[in-house]
């Protein structure tokens, strides 16, 4: 059993419940969310002519290995009709491996840390509301601390959801 770190994200559609349904997915076929956090909003980051996204950090126990995971995010991508146009485009859901256990992977298809993760708030800030303690295996250094010194200047505010 792995403890993995997982950083959903979307900006398309109905926002909310795109997180839901990929939640929802992912407890079935990758295994038990153990925590998860608050939702975040944030303006869109790399390309920015784009509506704002919406993120979320959630933590599971999973049998899975690493690349066994990565198929299944992709399939729940596939399931959720995830378009890949372009890198960095608007999309309904993106999911991303941040950590598995404290693995230090690089392959073709999966680098593991998520080799952005330190340089993005709309990453750190759920991620700190889940485990600040947590230290990042490469660069040896608290996820808490991670985003005390990131220089990502997007603002990224906790996002209220509207009764229906
Ligand atoms: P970014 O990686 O900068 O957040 P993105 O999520 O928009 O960009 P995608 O188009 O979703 O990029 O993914 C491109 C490829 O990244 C995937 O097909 C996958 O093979 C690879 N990849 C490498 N490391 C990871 C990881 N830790 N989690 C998810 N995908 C990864
Ligand atoms: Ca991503
Ligand atoms: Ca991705």
């Amino acid at each position: 059993m792995a403890d993995i770190y997982l950083l959903l994200g979307g900006n398309l559609g109905n926002r909310p419940a795109f997180l839901q349904q990929a939640r929802e997915s992912l407890a079935i076929e990758v295994g038990a969310i153990t925590s998860s956090s608050r939702l975040y909003e944030t303006a869109a980051w790399g390309k920015t002519d784009q509506p704002a996204f919406l993120n979320q950090v959630l933590r599971l126990r999973t049998e899975l290995q690493p690349e066994q995971v990565l198929l299944a995010i992709h399939r729940i991508e596939q399931e959720l009709g995830r378009e890949r146009v372009e890198h960095w485009g608007a999309r309904v859901i993106d999911i991303d491996i941040l950590f598995y256990e404290d693995l230090v992977l690089q392959t073709q298809r999966l680098t593991i840390p998520h080799p952005q993760l330190h340089k993005r708030r709309f990453t750190l800030m759920p991620l700190v509301e889940l485990a600040p303690e947590l230290v990042h295996p490469v660069l040896q250094q608290t996820v808490k601390s991670l985003l005390e010194n990131c220089e990502d200047a997007l603002e990224v505010h906790e996002f209220m959801e509207q009764p229906e």
